[in-house]
């Protein structure tokens, strides 16, 4: 795990000790709806691996988390935390209050470091115009997970909780999975890794034969669940487009630089 700060620290201790313990949740007929939006089935942690969507990095701004050079990101880092539907959809836009930065000012330092932006572009946002990557996810996703969270604050912090108990990476690395540009690596012994650290099925998303993105499924109270229960959205992972061949790739991270050259993260960055 990663250093934290004592800030960080307390907050995560108590936050994680309570929803660990207690059965998944059961939607309650009563809170499970707000504002008409019928109330999701479970979470999907949505991790990014830099080293795959870095390499695509053509110009660089100060927010890109791709153009920090040897402080650019080597760990599977945020996407998002998305409220979905067991039958493969989700719910996206709700009621809710639109992006406030001010309500998370005291973790802008972690987003930074495991929630950055690894784009220049700005996305839409659900209201209309354009926002920060931490405000689109917010808007299009935190809010939809109500009730069990009700303020953007709760989200985010919660979020980083999870995401630094369940650490990837450090999985990966002591399975013997390290980034690289030239070893390739059994999808199977990869997903086999993960299951024998959370007890759950991951989703791994792949761009050619890179790893791309990880989806780590939770219940309601973040207990880990298997991301696919259906059949039929098992085939849907396995035959889209986005599926992954059967030895895929974890590269290097790569930083992209303001003179646009590209130049490999040093090998003293931690996992
Ligand atoms: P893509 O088409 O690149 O897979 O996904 C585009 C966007 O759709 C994602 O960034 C995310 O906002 C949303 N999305 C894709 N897959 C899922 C999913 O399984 N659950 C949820 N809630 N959103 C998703
Ligand atoms: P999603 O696909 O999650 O709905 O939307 C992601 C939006 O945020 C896209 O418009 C994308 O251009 C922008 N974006 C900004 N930074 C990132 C990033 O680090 N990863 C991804 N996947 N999208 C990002």
């Amino acid at each position: 795990m990663p250093p934290l700060t004592s800030w960080l620290v307390l907050p995560i201790l108590v936050l994680l000790a309570a929803p660990a313990t207690t059965p998944p949740a059961r939607a309650s007929p009563v809170a499970s709806s707000f504002d008409g939006q019928r109330e999701f089935d479970y979470f999907k942690l949505a991790l990014q691996w830099p080293g795959t969507y870095c390499k695509r990095t053509r110009s660089c701004c100060p927010t890109n988390g791709c153009c920090r050079g040897s402080n650019s990101p080597a760990v599977f880092t945020i996407h998002g935390l998305w409220p979905d539907y067991n039958d493969g959809s989700w719910p996206s836009c709700c009621s809710g209050s639109s992006f406030d930065p001010k309500e998370i000012s005291t973790l802008t330092n972690a987003l930074e470091q495991y929630w950055p932006s690894l784009s220049c572009s700005k996305p839409s946002l659900c209201h209309g115009g354009k926002g920060t990557f931490w405000a689109h996810e917010w808007e299009k996703h935190g809010t939809c997970s109500y009730p069990v969270f009700r303020n953007e604050y709760d989200y985010f912090l919660t979020v980083l909780n999870v995401y630094f108990k369940y650490n990837i990476t450090s999985v990966l690395n002591d399975a013997g999975y390290v980034p690289s540009n030239t070893e390739k690596y059994p999808l199977g012994g990869i997903i086999s890794a993960i299951e024998n650290a959370f007890h759950a099925s991951p989703q791994i998303v792949c761009s050619k034969d890179s790893i791309e993105e990880l989806y780590l499924c939770f219940y309601k109270n973040f207990q880990p669940r298997d991301c696919a229960l259906g059949s039929d959205i098992k085939i849907d992972m396995v035959t889209s487009k986005k599926s992954c061949p059967k030895y895929v790739s974890l590269p290097e991270s790569v930083s992209v630089g303001y003179n646009g050259l590209q130049s490999r993260v040093s090998d003293d960055v931690a996992l």
